[in-house]
């Protein structure tokens, strides 16, 4: 059984990160939007004179046929997606550009060693899968990773396009192949550190959304890292996708995507209601659907997908605390939310005329901004797909 119930620690974490989504993220949000990330490093210095929370320790491997009947401790993946929530109802754009929030420092929290994780704990981590060739269809990337067996170091070799925060961050969770001829097994992840010689940031996107944050692409040529910048184990045991590779690290970062839908849409409507409130409307949730105008139905209606997609989300990052693999609960919140937020930024933007449309108010940034949550880290159609061949036992060739 999973419980939501929340800590007191996550609670009493919650307190601080709504204090900081509401009076910083809030509030330079749209001067970012409007500058973009050539600025943001006004933001990075700001929060680099902050202290530096420690490196997550890592969580206990449970086995699954035992889960917990005693009290849990601590939930790592709940406090997670908790706080990215309220960030982004903040600003997600801010919250993407913000240290530590990195796609990639999921990935590395998710399956790094402890000797990694004290490397690499602190540092700011972009994630970098997709390529020219590809994005959704991860098994043809075409970056290679080949071992150096005199120096033991992997030498990278590839171009990676749209990495989030590939400008300023400190490091990049690459995805790379060991052996194309092997495909999705022999893909890898691996810890590039910035500033490694052979690593290029050749471009940086201009885009409607998530503006604060930078999207870049990012060239690998003879770039050259330590063999233990390797996430997981280097083995290619068999064609399958095996448990420790590199598609392992979804699990771990779309329930935080599916988080950031939620905050945005949440911050969307609830503005959005509060509008319509002043307006003199009111949500009598007594009311049969009958009773109800048009605008108050599809104001609960939008309440009650968010509501869905949190606890699909919440579930997904639960299964993450107690050891469980969550690959199908991870695509079905991320897919969920995703789509039911955009739907919802789309509907406040109607619902609230031309002001809906104009810079006046957040609204239309939301709108944008939200759109990103159901394409990067596997798109809303590609969710559909895993979650289908999950549920109808459909391999990849049965389903594509
Ligand atoms: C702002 C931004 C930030 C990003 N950040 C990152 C990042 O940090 N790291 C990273 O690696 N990538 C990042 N991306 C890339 C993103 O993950 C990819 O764009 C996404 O996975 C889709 O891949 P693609 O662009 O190759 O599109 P394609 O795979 O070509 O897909 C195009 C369209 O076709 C649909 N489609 C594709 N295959 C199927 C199918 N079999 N069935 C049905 N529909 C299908 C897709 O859903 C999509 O709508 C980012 C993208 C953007 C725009």
């Amino acid at each position: 059984m999973i419980d939501f119930e929340l800590l007191p620690s996550t609670k009493q974490g919650l307190i601080g990160t709504r204090a900081l989504a509401e009076g910083l993220f809030r509030k330079i949000g749209r001067h970012y939007d409007i500058h973009e990330h050539d600025k943001v490093q006004e933001l990075h210095d700001l929060v680099a004179a902050m202290p530096k929370a420690p490196p997550k320790e890592k969580k206990e491997k449970r086995d699954e046929t035992k889960l917990p009947k005693e009290p849990r401790k601590s939930e790592p993946g709940l406090a997670t997606v908790v706080s990215m929530e309220e960030m982004s109802w903040g600003d997600v754009g801010i919250m993407l550009a913000f240290p530590a929030q990195g796609l990639g420092n999921a990935a590395i929290d998710a399956v790094a060693t402890s000797e990694q994780r004290a490397r690499f704990g602190q540092k700011f981590a972009a994630m970098a899968i997709t390529e020219p060739c590809c994005g959704s269809d991860t098994a043809n990337i075409r970056t290679t990773a080949k071992l150096d067996e005199a120096t033991r170091e992997w030498i990278l070799n590839g171009e990676k396009i749209f990495v989030t925060s590939g400008y300023h961050c400190e490091a990049v969770v690459v995805w790379a192949s060991l052996d194309r001829g092997l495909g999705r097994a022999a893909i890898k992840s691996f810890v590039v550190e910035k500033g490694t010689p052979g690593m290029t940031v050749t471009k940086v996107e201009d885009k409607l959304g998530i503006r604060a944050s930078d999207t870049a692409s990012i060239v690998f040529e003879d770039c050259r890292i330590p063999y233990e910048n390797i996430l997981g184990s280097p083995d290619v045991k068999e064609r399958k996708e095996g448990l420790g590779g590199a598609m392992k690290t979804f699990d771990a970062t779309r329930p935080g995507v599916a988080a950031m839908a939620i905050g945005v849409s949440r911050a969307a409507l609830e503005f959005t209601k509060q509008k319509i409130e002043e307006e003199g409307f009111s949500f009598p949730y007594d009311r049969g659907l009958h009773e109800l105008s048009y605008v108050q139905r599809t104001v609960m209606e939008m309440e009650a997908n968010l509501e869905v997609a949190r606890l699909l989300t919440w579930r997904s990052a639960a299964m993450l605390d107690t050891g469980a693999r969550n690959s199908l609960e991870a695509s079905m919140g991320k897919a969920k939310a995703g789509r039911a937020a955009t739907l919802v930024t789309q509907k406040c933007v109607e619902l609230l005329g031309p002001l809906g449309y104009s810079r006046e108010w957040l609204v239309e940034k939301w709108m944008r901004d939200c759109k990103i949550t159901d394409i990067f880290e596997g798109t809303g159609q590609i969710q559909m797909l895993v979650i289908a061949r999950q549920i109808l036992g459909f391999s990849r060739e049965m389903l594509k």
